[in-house]
């Protein structure tokens, strides 16, 4: 579904991804872990072309992304994006953050999307809070709603970086449980993440990236037990 090739991308002087190459096919779930400033949110974010880059190319279901206008508002809408901050529209009731893309991008009717909204929040498990705004929603919760407006759009593929990182522990699983559910029902993902737990349950595999580069891909398993590399090896000692 994506190929990356030779993908390059400079802030000023600095080397932020270097000679990238990667491939996620349809239904995979890929794990991205790393040291911070390795580059992971800036390989998210080129994906859906939130950053340029600056050198190699990214096909996205076999094109290259598309530049802007329409067809760059269509990619977006088909690669859904969650964020470690939720980005909900504050203003805006939970029904209501679900719905607006959809009627607004993707000009389906209003019913309808209140209908398809409903269902994605009662699947994401709050249904019950559709009508509050989402400062009355705990952290864990407004972040399952920025998965249902993700689904909402009926997306090829979900980028997550780091959904969990920004929530009090007790809130974290139910969230990677929402995320578990989806890669079993077949959703292309990648996930920057540092829970291992989810990694060993739901991915098919794990890439590990440091300093620009992907130092080491493997399933999780060997990847978790048995790195290759010293730069895995130190970083997992200190996280795991
Ligand atoms: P973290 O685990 O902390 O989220 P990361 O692996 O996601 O880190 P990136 O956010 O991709 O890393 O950043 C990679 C490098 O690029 C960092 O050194 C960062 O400071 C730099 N960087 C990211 N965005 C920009 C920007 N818009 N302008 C300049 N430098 C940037
Ligand atoms: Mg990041």
């Amino acid at each position: 579904l994506v190929v990356l090739e030779g993908v390059n991308k400079h802030f000023g002087s600095l080397h932020v991804l270097r000679d990238i190459n990667l491939t996620i096919s349809r239904g995979e779930v890929l794990v991205v872990i790393g040291p911070s400033g390795g580059g992971k949110s800036t390989l998210c974010r080129a994906i859906n072309r939130l950053e340029t880059i600056d050198g190699g190319t990214i096909l996205f279901d076999g094109k290259p992304l598309p530049e802007e206008g329409k067809a760059l508002a269509g990619l977006r809408s088909e690669v859904g994006m969650v964020f470690q901050s939720f980005n909900l529209f504050a203003h805006k009731t939970i029904l209501e953050n679900v719905t607006l893309g959809p009627t607004r991008v993707r000009g389906v009717p209003k019913a309808q999307a209140e209908q398809r909204g409903m269902e994605l929040l009662e699947r994401v498990g709050i249904g019950a809070q559709a009508s509050k705004y989402p400062a009355q929603l705990s952290g864990g919760q407004q972040q399952r709603v920025a998965i249902a407006r993700a689904l909402a759009m009926d997306p090829k593929m979900i980028l997550f970086d780091e959904p969990t990182s920004a929530l009090d522990p007790e809130m974290v699983q139910e969230v990677l449980d929402v995320m578990i559910g989806l890669a079993r029902d077949g959703m292309t993902m990648m996930v920057v993440t540092h829970e291992m737990g989810f990694a060993r349950r739901a991915a098919n595999r794990v890439v590990f990236m440091a300093e620009g580069q992907i130092v080491e891909e493997n399933t999780p398993d060997e990847f978790f037990t048995n790195a290759r590399t010293d730069r895995a090896k130190d970083f997992l000692s200190k996280i795991l």
